[in-house]
């Protein structure tokens, strides 16, 4: 699910990369590229225009951040609006005071609700608490039995009508269902309902007496993921047929290009709040907003870093560097400055968890290991070993003087020549980069 927009998104992003700053032509053109990947995969039109249009006006330089490049702003910032339609911050079952809490599933058939009502049992009874599964759905043939074997599987009771008590009345069985759990001690009781193939007015007239039976604390619209634009007709249908709190998005698992569900929440103002991936009842977790943006935008860790960045990067600082940098070549960039850049790295955390937070670093695991954060201090050491003239004037740094440094800081004659040579090629790439060569945070790779 969503790999074609990943894709597409992600490489959109890598012509973005070293540039140094953004022309409204670049804009214009990445603009261009994420409405066509959103359309692409089935995002509706109206969610489509109005994150281009907030992406744009941001991306304009509404904002502009210090610590990252053109590229990895346009990134926070998609990121940031993705997060937004699907729902902003992940949004937690509310529970009643007074237990009995009551969740009512609607949906279409074959959206997945059954299956669900086990899975979302299942995970209420790892949460501690005593749900009861409520066969409301008595219009599918088959379908108390269903619930009845998944609550089985679940490890959780489920009240249904006795079989052979006719058609039986869905309303009285929800109404008589919080009775019973009032009575057993149940403190959670999912109501599962009937849906039928498209949106009817019986069925909804159903789910809304229902709904007026249980007074649900919430309502849970359920939405096959794979179903494509029909998702957002059926929600808003929903949405004023029975009203819902949050959507719950199924067969993630599905290989459908999945826009659909990205709309869902966008075009109803209701929050994506769990999500289902697979038949299995532990398919099934809550809903992050941020997780499932970052894994579109195939991000890694790199919001918590790049958040890191900006604390750890002081503006006024960042500047004052950055024309040091862009200055005579580079020249007025001094060993001491070299300390606080290398300081200011430090406070965002060891560079070991940094490197750990970049995409891909799955597969440095081992260059990972090997890597020692003493290293720093050592380099912290040898500066601190030079004279204030040495570290405004690295160019005087001899052989004799290098010998001296490397006494005072305990440290080989060898380190403190390999780090004067580092300290050039350094100064060099991150002057080409200040003056717009080459683009990014030194030591931020290829984002
Ligand atoms: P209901 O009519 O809304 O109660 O839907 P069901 O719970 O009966 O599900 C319809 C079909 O979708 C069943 O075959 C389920 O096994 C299947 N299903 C439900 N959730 C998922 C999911 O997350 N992934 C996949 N691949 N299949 C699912």
């Amino acid at each position: 699910m969503f790999a074609t927009l990943s894709d597409r998104l992600t490489a959109t992003f890598k012509t973005l990369r070293g540039k140094g700053r953004l022309s409204e032509a670049d804009i214009d053109a990445t603009a261009r590229e994420i409405r066509i990947a959103l359309l692409e995969a089935d995002v509706a039109l109206p969610v489509v225009k109005e994150f281009i249009a907030a992406v744009k006006e941001r991306a304009r330089g509404a904002e502009v951040s210090q610590a990252l490049n053109p590229a990895q702003q346009v990134i926070k910032i998609v990121n940031e609006e993705l997060v937004q339609i699907l729902g902003g911050e992940t949004r937690r079952i509310r529970f009643a005071k007074q237990p009995p809490s009551v969740i009512m599933l609607a949906g279409l058939q074959g959206a997945g609700k059954t299956t669900l009502a086990g899975k979302l049992a299942l995970w209420l009874r790892e949460q501690g608490k005593q749900p009861l599964l409520v066969a409301a759905d008595l219009q599918r043939p088959n379908a108390v039995n269903q619930l009845q074997v998944v609550g089985e599987r679940a490890g959780v009771a489920v009240f249904a009508p006795e079989p052979g008590n006719g058609v039986g009345d869905p309303i009285a069985v929800a109404r008589d269902s919080i009775d019973h759990a009032r009575s057993k001690l149940y403190d959670v009781v999912v109501v599962d309902t009937a849906g039928r193939l498209g949106v009817d007015a019986e069925m909804m007239q159903q789910a809304a007496d229902i709904r007026d039976a249980v007074k649900p604390d919430e309502t849970l619209f359920v939405v096959d993921a794979m179903i494509g634009q029909d998702a957002v007709t059926t929600a808003n249908a929903f949405l004023e047929g029975v009203g819902f709190d949050g959507v719950v998005l199924t067969k993630l698992d599905g290989d459908a290009r999945g826009g659909a569900a990205l709309s869902v929440a966008s075009v109803t103002g209701r929050p994506v709040m769990f999500a289902s991936a697979g038949e299995k009842l532990t398919d099934f977790d809550v809903f992050h907003p941020e997780r499932m943006a970052s894994r579109i935008l195939d991000l890694g860790d790199m919001l918590t870093l790049i958040e890191q960045a900006e604390k750890a990067f002081d503006a006024d600082e960042a500047e004052k560097i950055a024309r040091k940098l862009s200055d005579k070549g580079g020249k007025g960039f001094t060993f001491d400055d070299f300390l606080d850049q290398m300081q200011a790295v430090k406070k965002m955390g060891s560079l070991k968890s940094l490197i750990g937070m970049l995409p891909g670093a799955g597969q440095m695991r081992e260059a990972l290991d090997s890597f020692d954060d003493k290293e720093l201090d050592r380099v912290q050491a040898i500066i601190y070993s030079m004279t204030p003239v040495e570290r405004e004037n690295p160019k005087i740094i001899n052989g004799s003087r290098r010998a001296r440094i490397a006494k005072g800081s305990g440290t080989q004659v060898s380190e403190v020549s390999q780090l004067v040579e580092r300290f050039f090629m350094a100064r060099d790439m991150m002057s080409q980069a200040a003056q717009g060569k080459m683009g990014g945070l030194p030591g931020m790779g290829g984002m």
